[in-house]
């Protein structure tokens, strides 16, 4: 792959969040500027046309022409029918085009009723390219509606999401895109003292609007040339690692990013076995699990067996062809790490003097001290209450003889 460690100075909104949602996505797509087969998601294919069908409304009405709701919904369905090609990839399962057309007549539908008859605001443009420079940065970008508020002659920078999640209004409050709009809007405008920020969540006929302070602007401003800085050290240095997400579904680049990529070269590189990679996985994972269940059951069978020789007194099993020997053994365990009688026990052994000799109370130097030591038998019984009595059993197979 040809790596070209250059960055066009050029910058978007979208480009400088692409770099913190995956960094290795943005130099797959802004450093290398690696040409893949891009799809466009359903998700996407949706927005533009509720967008086109948004600046048609308005850019009617900036010529005195209000359309009915049935004209947009005939625009959109026309929009749609127009551009959809079976290219349109829908990621979602058990989806199909016609959820999201539905989707996107129901989104007009409501922002039409809700406010209708459009007098709020004046539109001064639409799609309105705005250049923000920043530290000898350039950002572009675009704003779906800019206008003027009747009330209080703020300008209002509108936006159109037509996302299915509704984020909590502390994201919008913190929100830089529009921000940096709203910078760009007061440089343009000079009578531009009141800046709002609009969101229009059209999947939930919701509408969020915040003031943008002078400090939120000056913050904003920071932030970027910050964040410019931390990606322009990042191409410096080539250091881009894959951050997955729930984003990965959408990306361009999966074919070649290494989280992703065993997905499609699984196929063609079967292993002569058990088959291809996604299959040895599907193998594996299969045989652990039978592998606890096999585990848990011959536990069982075990406990059973210990139980059938305790109660009938035996010490051996005789099977078809195995014979099963079941031993039992007594042992002393003294308090483990951790369990609150240990620590008295160590006090004790160190106030007793044996603690050197029981090497920082390894069990089995205990055991040897308390048989081959002469202890005062106080001390010893002692040392003794500290332990209990545990029984163990072995259980142990052998082929049976012949003739046995
Ligand atoms: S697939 Fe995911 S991890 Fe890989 S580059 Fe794309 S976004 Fe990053």
């Amino acid at each position: 792959m040809n790596v070209r460690l250059e960055v066009c100075p050029m910058y978007s909104y979208s480009k400088i969040n692409s770099y913190f949602n995956c960094p290795l996505m943005f130099k797959y797509r802004y450093v290398d500027r690696v040409k893949v087969e891009r799809f466009e998601g359903i998700e996407a294919f949706l927005g533009k046309r509720v967008h086109e069908t948004l600046e048609k409304l308005y850019s009617d009405l900036k010529r005195q022409k209000v359309n009915s709701a049935s004209d947009l919904r005939t625009y959109y369905e026309d929009r749609w029918e127009t551009k959809y090609s079976d290219d349109v990839r829908i990621v979602k399962k058990g989806f199909c085009r016609d959820n999201y057309l539905s989707m996107g007549r129901k989104y007009i539908a409501d922002y039409y009723k809700k406010n209708f008859p459009f007098t709020s605001s004046t539109t001064v443009s639409l799609e309105q390219k705005v250049n923000l420079k920043l530290d000898g940065h350039s950002i572009v970008g675009y704003i779906d509606r800019l206008a003027i508020c009747e009330k209080d002659s703020a300008y209002e920078i509108h936006d159109y999401k037509t996302s299915g999640s509704l984020p909590p209004q502390a994201v919008l409050q913190r929100d830089e895109q529009l921000s940096l709009y709203a910078l760009a809007v007061r440089n343009m405008y000079d009578d531009a003292k009141k800046i709002r920020v609009v969101w229009h969540y059209l999947a939930f006929n919701k509408e969020f609007g915040y003031l943008r302070s002078e400090k939120e602007l000056e913050d904003v401003s920071n932030s970027m040339i910050r964040k410019i800085g931390i990606i322009e050290d990042a191409v410096k240095e080539g250091d881009f690692l894959p951050n997955a997400s729930a984003l990965c579904s959408w990306c361009e680049f999966q074919k070649i990013c290494p989280v992703h990529k065993h997905k499609f070269s699984a196929e063609n590189e079967k292993s002569k076995v058990y088959g291809s990679g996604v299959e040895l996985v599907d193998k594996y994972a299969l045989l652990k699990v039978r592998q606890r269940a096999i585990t848990d059951e011959m536990d069982d069978v075990r406990d059973a067996l210990i139980d059938y020789c305790s109660k009938n007194g035996m010490g051996a099993v005789e099977g078809g062809e195995y014979v099963a020997k079941v031993s039992e053994s007594k042992d002393v365990k003294y308090p483990r790490a951790g369990d609150t009688k240990r620590k008295e026990l160590e006090d004790y052994l160190r106030k007793a003097n044996l603690w050197d000799k029981v090497v920082g109370l390894d069990v089995f130097a205990l055991r040897r001290v308390l048989k081959e030591t002469l202890l005062d038998n106080r001390v010893a019984d002692k040392i003794r209450g500290f332990g209990s009595e545990e029984i163990s059993h072995k259980v142990s197979l052998r082929k049976r003889k012949e003739g046995e």
